[in-house]
């Protein structure tokens, strides 16, 4: 469903920042990417998001050849992907009810499926109860679950949350963990990146590991070995 094939990424005042990676990732996988900062691992997700072209090598999503898309097919595209980030980014002055719905406005989806389907996905994150809730009167990990909820509201592919725990204390990351464990068994991929070492060795699920823009381990079932 997402394949690197021989990818290589140089940025232009010629800073190496992938060399050669070749990954295949199906359909309801859960991976964790890990590794040192500046291993490649955002640039990695950039690729996937067409916000940076590969120097050499191609990226698919699904049949998509992602740097061969017109300009004009990027937004569409992106819509497959649902993005979580480490700052969590909501719109502070709107509750958590209306920065889910929001997501939905600006995808064009009717009045009578946002009605319905809020509740559902707030209910997901478990969040039902907090709905009139504006951002900061939520903790981090409540932030960051509204963040996942808008992320899946449109029904994405596949949700990449890039460093989803870095601001969270443990109990937050392991609600957030939680919470993308349960996403990803409603049959949503989910490509993570993260250096908590705790996250990675309770998920059970692949580890690709990066160093200096290279893929140095990539296990199954992997431990952070950093
Ligand atoms: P990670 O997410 O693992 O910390 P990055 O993908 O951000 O790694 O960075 C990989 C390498 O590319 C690093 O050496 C970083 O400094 C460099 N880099 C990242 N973005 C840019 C950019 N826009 N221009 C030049 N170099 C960059």
């Amino acid at each position: 469903m997402i394949y690197f094939d021989n990818v290589s990424k140089i940025y232009r005042d010629g800073t190496p920042a992938l060399e050669d990676i070749t990954i295949a990732i199906q359909p309801k996988e859960f991976v964790s990417i890990v590794g040192h900062s500046g291993a490649g691992k955002t640039t990695l997700l950039k690729m996937l998001l067409a916000q940076e072209r590969p120097t050499a090598g191609s990226v698919f999503f699904q049949d998509i050849d992602v740097h061969a898309l017109a300009a004009s097919a990027v937004h569409f595209y992106r819509r497959k992907m649902g993005m979580v980030f480490q700052d969590f980014r909501l719109i502070p002055n709107k509750t958590a009810y209306e920065n889910i719905a929001f997501a939905m406005e600006a995808a064009g989806r009717p009045d009578d499926e946002i009605e319905s389907d809020v509740p559902y996905i707030l209910n997901l994150v478990d969040l039902g109860s907090k709905a009139n809730h504006f951002p900061n009167q939520l903790s981090g990990g409540e932030q960051q679950r509204v963040a996942i909820g808008r992320a899946i509201i449109n029904q994405p592919d596949v949700i990449i949350a890039d460093e989803p725990t870095g601001n969270l204390d443990p109990i937050n990351t392991y609600e957030v963990i939680e919470i993308l464990k349960k996403i990803n068994e409603l049959g949503t991929t989910v490509l993570i990146t993260t250096h908590n070492k705790g996250v990675v060795d309770a998920m059970g699920k692949r580890v690709i590991t990066m160093d200096r823009g290279r893929v140095i381990r990539d296990d199954q079932q992997g431990h952070y070995i950093l």
